[in-house]
This record gives C-alpha cells, structure tokens and sequence, in this order.
C-alpha cells in the first residue's frame, strides 16, 4: 500500500473528533508531501534539527500545522516556539514558565499539552501526578500559553487491559484538572500505531501515528 492508501484506511476508522498527527521523524519531506496531498495537514515531529530542513523544502505548503512531540530541552525552547504551533511534550513547570515567558516576547500563543506520567516508568519524561496537581495554580495564571490538554505515551510492555486502564486514567485525571483549577482542559493526546484504538476508546482527541502510515523508520 502506498502512503495514500494507508492514510486513507486509517481515516475512514477514525471517529469524527480524533485529529490525525501524522507522526513523520525520520520521514523525507517527500512522503510528508503524499500525505499532505491526501489532506493531511498535522506533522508531528521530535527533533528540531530534523525539522527545520523540512520545513524549509514544503514551505510551499503554508498551512501545515507542526506539532512537537519530542523531549523539550530548555535551551532549545525558543527555536522549538519558532518553528512549531503546537508542543505536546511540556513535562515541568520551570519549562512552562519559561515558554509562557519566550512567547510574551516573540508575541505568539502556542498551544500546549502538558506531557504526564500516568505509571512510573524511569524512561520516560512527564509530570508525576501527584506534581502536576500541585503545579496547577501556577499554570492557570500563564498569559500566552494555551494549555489545551494532556499528553501521555504509555511504558513499554502492557498488556491491552492496563494501556486501558492507563488511559482512562489519563482521561479522569483531566477531568480532575478541570473540576479543581482554572484550565479547561479539551485535548487528549495519546495513542500511537499499535495502541490507538485503545486510545480512542478513552476519549483520545489527538492521536500520533507514524510507523503505521509511513512504515518502519529509516535514519534519513
Ligand atoms: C515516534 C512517536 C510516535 C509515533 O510512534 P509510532 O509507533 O510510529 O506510531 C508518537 N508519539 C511520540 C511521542 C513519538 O515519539
């Protein structure tokens, strides 16, 4: 199947208010053109210096939106506000207020999701539960940021009821959020290719797919 064909399949599946990220690190800007062709105009990528020659040969494509997903290192904030509209990956409050401040400057509102650890897993980045319920009046005061939602990616290694149950989790924990705070959380960002479908179930909003759109990864 070509890039097109699995894009479409996958879609037709897809409830109406899931939005597709098509997740395209180490993907040539020529299989981002097919897919944008198809009509999807949500990038997903993780590394600024991967990005930022990509961006350069589609920008004759002006409404592609770019969503960062990768680890955000805070040197490289301002760089990441430059180049992407959305950042799915704010993992601390210090990085937070940083991003709020950059962004006041440069005048933009990126929109944000807040990366959490919903089950310890020392691989991983995110908020600690626990953390991010302490941290919620500091975040509600933010001017620039819109904080949209939650970011999750699952530790490897569950079986399909516990990437369920994490999911949930995710999900009631942004209820919670909304009940005790001042954020009005709508965003949930979690599913990638092998467990999207279990994503979905537990009120994913965003989904971010690569292997299953653009096949195994190549270093390009
Ligand atoms: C790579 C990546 C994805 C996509 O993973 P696939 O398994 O290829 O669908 C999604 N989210 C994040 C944060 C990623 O780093």
């Amino acid at each position: 199947m070509t890039i097109a064909q699995r894009i479409e399949k996958i879609r037709q599946s897809l409830p109406s208010h899931v939005r597709l990220i098509a997740v395209s690190k180490q993907v040539s800007a020529a299989a981002i053109r097919e897919a944008y062709q198809v009509g999807v105009r949500d990038f997903g990528e993780s590394r600024l210096q991967e990005v930022i020659p990509k961006q350069e040969q589609l920008k004759d494509l002006p409404d592609i939106c770019w969503h960062f997903i990768g680890h955000l290192q805070a040197n490289k904030a301002k760089k990441v506000l430059e180049h992407f509209q959305w950042l799915h990956s704010v993992d601390n409050l210090t990085l937070a207020q940083r991003l709020d401040r950059l962004a006041t400057e440069m005048n933009i509102s990126p929109q944000v999701c807040l990366q959490v650890k919903i089950l310890s897993d020392p691989n991983k980045y995110g908020w600690e539960t626990s953390q991010l319920l302490q941290d919620l009046p500091a975040l509600a005061q933010f001017q620039q940021l819109k904080i949209q939602g939650l970011m999750t990616i699952l530790p490897l290694g569950l079986s399909e009821s516990e990437k369920l149950v994490a999911f949930n989790k995710t999900n009631e924990l942004s209820q919670n959020i909304n009940q005790r705070s001042h954020l009005s959380l709508t965003e949930l960002s979690m599913g990638m290719s092998n467990d999207y479908l279990l994503a979905i179930r537990a009120g994913a909003t965003m989904i971010r797919l690569g292997t299953i759109l653009f096949g195994e990864r190549q270093s390009i």
